[in-house]
């Protein structure tokens, strides 16, 4: 038979309370922080991520799942969100949009690499970018939302790792200062830094291999090259996450796997997901909308695995808040059938039978199905104008009114 391809997987109903919940919890606090959502091809011209990520990333020249269309074009599916976003914001004119332009996206991206926990070909982000403004309180506020979209779904031990990778004046002088301290060393280092160090060098801050790791280590750091404005930016975006007590320590050798960043960059790192533990990661993009052809515009934006925060909240319970009407009477009477609407009416998800069971059976069914709460509601009951309330996990009953059903069940279900 036909399976899922290697890297992929099906998001099955018994997993989705926790997708669509971390979903929910995102919209509504971009929502609030002013961004609006946007929706882009999930596949676009190859040579948009040739051009912003870079050719010489492992994005582009490893990862990119390219392919040519029937009229010989050459397409690519997205390995990430921001290119696509800067030619949206270009070929819709949007810098003449009141400043900053805010947006934010929920949904797939592609890449070829080996399959491990955390890490699939077909995967998921929620990103965010704010487009049109230089200041640091929107670094600052990207900051925020990368934290605080984990924190509010109950993640905890979260650490921001902090740097910046200067503007192109202190980066060329970085750059410059690093090569000459691995001038004498390029023997030790790793296959992929040697092509790095012509290529690319910034990368060879990247690597994981501990040779390089070492070299790098005893080599100059981009963050004692900054410039004086760039110091500044920087500092700034410190004393703003500060203030909102936010838990970072400035990494000096972070630097991002993407061509396009400049200034302040960041990783949300959780110690508990191993290998892959960025959990969120973004940073400052001021010349990619320029470098793509439009007008010099500045930018900064995240995103945030979602598979890596399902991971972590595994040992959560984000089942939906449903109920389970059980009745005695078949077929179904018309009080019942009214009530039953009336719960969905009122935006309560209920689940019932629809054959004839007895009561017992109707429980096990309702416990089986996660439901939170059952109302009984037997011929006595109906006859009073009241129902059972069933406490599914305590076992534990109340007898109420049918007319207060709604509001009682509601309080039990803040969500
Ligand atoms: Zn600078
Ligand atoms: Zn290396």
């Amino acid at each position: 038979m036909v399976k899922t391809v290697r890297g992929t997987s099906d998001i099955l109903p018994f997993d989705i309370d926790t997708w669509q919940a971390l979903e929910l919890v995102s919209r509504n606090l971009l929502e609030t922080y002013d961004y609006r959502e946007i929706r882009t091809p999930i596949f676009e011209q190859a040579g948009l991520f040739q051009k912003s990520v870079g050719e010489s990333t492992d994005i582009v020249s490893k990862e990119m799942y390219v392919f040519s269309d029937k009229k010989g074009r050459e397409l690519a599916l997205r390995p990430e969100g921001t290119a696509s976003i800067a030619r949206s914001f270009i070929e819709h004119n949007m810098n003449t949009q009141t400043l900053p332009v805010k947006l934010y996206y929920i949904g797939p991206f592609f890449r070829y690499e080996r399959p491990q926990a955390g890490r699939t070909r077909q995967f998921h982000q929620i990103g965010a970018e704010a487009i049109g403004i230089e200041d640091a309180g929107l670094d600052a506020e990207i900051i925020d939302i990368a934290v605080q979209i984990p924190s509010k779904m109950g993640i905890k031990n979260l650490k921001v790792m902090l740097n910046s990778i200067g503007c192109e004046e202190c980066r060329a002088k970085y750059v410059k200062q690093l090569l000459e301290h691995l001038k004498s060393r390029i023997k030790k280092l790793c296959a992929d830094c040697n092509r790095r160090y012509s290529a690319n060098p910034l990368r060879i801050l990247d690597c994981k291999k501990s040779e390089c790791i070492q070299l790098v280590k005893d080599g100059p750091t981009i963050t004692e090259n900054l410039c004086a404005k760039c110091r500044n930016k920087l500092e700034t975006v410190e004393k703003h996450i500060k203030s909102l007590n936010i838990d970072y320590q400035i990494q000096p050798y972070l630097v991002r796997g993407l061509d396009y960043y400049t200034g302040v960059i960041f990783e949300i790192i959780h110690s508990q997901l191993g290998a892959q533990n960025v959990v969120a990661a973004g940073g400052r993009y001021d010349n990619l909308i320029e470098q793509m052809g439009g007008k010099s515009t500045p930018a900064v934006g995240f995103a945030a695995g979602i598979e890596r925060m399902i991971m972590l909240l595994a040992n959560k319970d984000f089942s939906n808040n449903s109920v389970y009407l059980a009745y005695l009477d078949f077929p179904m009477d018309k009080k019942v059938f009214a009530f039953l609407a009336g719960l969905r009416q009122n935006g309560i998800h209920t689940k019932t039978t629809y054959q004839k069971k007895t009561l017992k059976n109707q429980l096990k069914t309702a416990a089986k199905l996660g439901c939170k709460f059952s109302l009984i509601l037997g011929v006595n009951e109906l006859s009073k104008g009241t129902v059972i309330l069933r406490d599914m996990k305590t076992s534990t009953q109340e007898e109420i009114k049918l007319d207060n059903a709604v509001s009682i069940i509601k309080k039990k279900f803040p969500l």
